[in-house]
């Protein structure tokens, strides 16, 4: 009885084959629930165009695990018995990219889907680093052995659309039911291979709301170093992935509970520590989420400035007690800050010129009288360093009366535009960044402002002198 209700509920049973490998679970449509419809154009049509040609294909993977969640996948992954040429033969809109696992892109419109083929679970062959690092690995072999290769059990679903099966090896459909992460295999060897697995299961089970396996957990604590030896564009993928999860908040906490941001962001800990820090990088984060949430964009220049912006502060704070002017401390204090992080996590240089952007245009916003107000509204990058301040202010940081100015004088017509800009000239909160600028004893003397004071340097650099 309950046998049998266990098999209606999980699927046929799993029995051993020959060589003692676990067999597949297979589930039927009324036991899985997936609706065909709801796959995407590109991911039905690619099982579809390997199937007509004579070849196995599944889509595997997230694709499965969200649509069996009853969420919409962002992306479609298949896996197939085709090798590369073959599944580029195939779809004329398609290429072979990667070297350390060569996978298919087949393009479908806006959308690209993954083919990659059945991958060995032999591993004597594949090339390692002196940890056990899988560097290269292009052996392919059965479905079974490419799901034991894969990182967790509910990562390691087939879908197949024509069969309208799920296929599981490794107790996934359970797994998923029981909202558990669980990795395939001895959780210490898989992390070896491949380090990132310890911040694929925190981004999961922080994303999914799901809880980790004692074992999966165990030894995470021991092998976080490993993150070092991964190199510093793949943790920016990594991170990327994690801060534009819609979930960023979650996955923080959880990599701190898991003792993993050390790796990450080598300031981020530090700047956790601080409550101020804190306050802002969690509030950043929290609107990063609500933006993506409702499916509007996230720009990383600006992800990357809030999380290290307390960092920066911290730099320039120490060059200024040194005695240096204002704005070349804080260019100074900028490059000191992404030079610290380059050597851990690669950020792409379009996306460190965003940051500095950001940065460097923050303490004009401190000069409200003259010209310099409309001067700055009409900086390309008005608008992301006016969110800056939003942030700075609803942290508590600066005052939040300068961010209010700035609201209202974007809406303002040009008369109230005048009368504001007279009004700061003479209740003017010098002082800097820095300064507190309520604090009227910190005022200074004014300077007109200059002609061709566009930059941002110069021009914030008379304000904070
Ligand atoms: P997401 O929703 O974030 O895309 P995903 O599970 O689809 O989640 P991908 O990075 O797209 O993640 O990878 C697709 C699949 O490839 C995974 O579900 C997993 O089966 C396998 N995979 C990805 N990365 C690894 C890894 N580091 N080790 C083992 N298997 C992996
Ligand atoms: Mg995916």
């Amino acid at each position: 009885m309950l046998k049998k209700f266990i098999s209606q509920v999980f699927g046929r049973k799993p029995a051993k084959t020959k060589d003692g490998k676990n067999a597949a679970t297979i589930l039927k449509k009324s036991q899985h629930g997936i609706p065909k419809e709801r796959l995407s154009r590109g991911g039905l049509q690619t099982c579809e165009g390997l199937a007509k040609a004579g070849f196995k294909a599944f889509i595997v993977g997230g694709a499965v695990r969200d649509l069996m969640l009853g969420g919409t996948p962002k992306d479609y992954d298949v896996a197939t018995n085709a090798t590369p040429e073959e599944v580029r033969a195939v779809f004329r809109r398609s290429r072979i990219i990667g070297r350390r696992f060569r996978i298919v892109h087949v393009l479908f419109g806006a959308e690209t889907v993954e083919v990659s083929t059945f991958r060995t679970a032999d591993l004597k062959d594949a090339t390692t680093d002196e940890h056990g690092r899988v560097l290269r690995d292009n052996v392919f072999g059965s479905q079974a052995d490419d799901a034991t290769r894969r990182d967790f059990s509910i990562n390691a679903l087939y879908y197949d659309p024509i069969e309208e099966t799920v296929i599981d090896y490794h107790g996934g459909v359970k797994d998923l039911r029981a909202k558990v992460l669980r990795i395939i295999g001895d959780p210490a060897t898989r992390y070896r291979e491949d380090p990132v697995r310890m911040l694929r299961v925190t981004r999961f089970a922080a994303r999914l709301g799901f809880s980790i396996d004692a074992k999966t957990r165990a030894p995470i604590k021991e092998l976080a170093s490993l993150l070092s030896n991964v190199p510093s564009s793949r943790l920016f993928d990594e991170m990327m992935k994690l801060l534009l999860s819609g979930h960023a908040v979650a996955c923080i906490k959880q990599l701190r509970g898991e003792h993993l941001h050390h790796g990450l962001l080598p300031l981020l800990d530090v700047i956790l520590e601080q409550p101020l820090g804190e306050k802002f990088v969690m509030l950043a984060l929290k609107r990063t989420d609500e933006r993506i949430n409702m499916g509007k964009g996230v720009s990383p220049g600006f992800l990357f400035a809030s999380l290290l912006w307390h960092e920066v502060l911290t730099e320039w704070n120490k060059l200024k007690a040194k005695g240096e002017h204002a704005m070349p401390a804080l260019f100074e204090a900028m490059s000191i800050v992404i030079d610290t992080q380059k050597d851990k996590l690669a950020i792409q240089h379009r996306i460190t010129a965003d940051m500095r952007e950001i940065w460097a245009l923050q303490p004009r916003f401190e000069r409200r009288n003259g010209r310099m107000p409309y001067k700055l509204l009409e900086h390309p990058r008005f608008r992301a360093a006016y969110d800056f301040v939003l942030l700075r202010a609803a942290s508590g940081e600066i005052d939040k009366e300068l961010a209010e100015w700035w609201t209202v004088f974007q809406e303002a017509d040009p008369d109230a535009r005048n009368a504001m800009t007279l009004a700061a000239r003479s209740t003017a909160t010098a002082g800097g960044v820095m300064g507190n600028p309520a604090d009227p004893t910190k005022r200074k003397r004014r300077r007109r402002p200059r002609k061709n004071a566009d930059a941002p340097g110069e021009a914030a650099a008379s304000a904070g002198e």
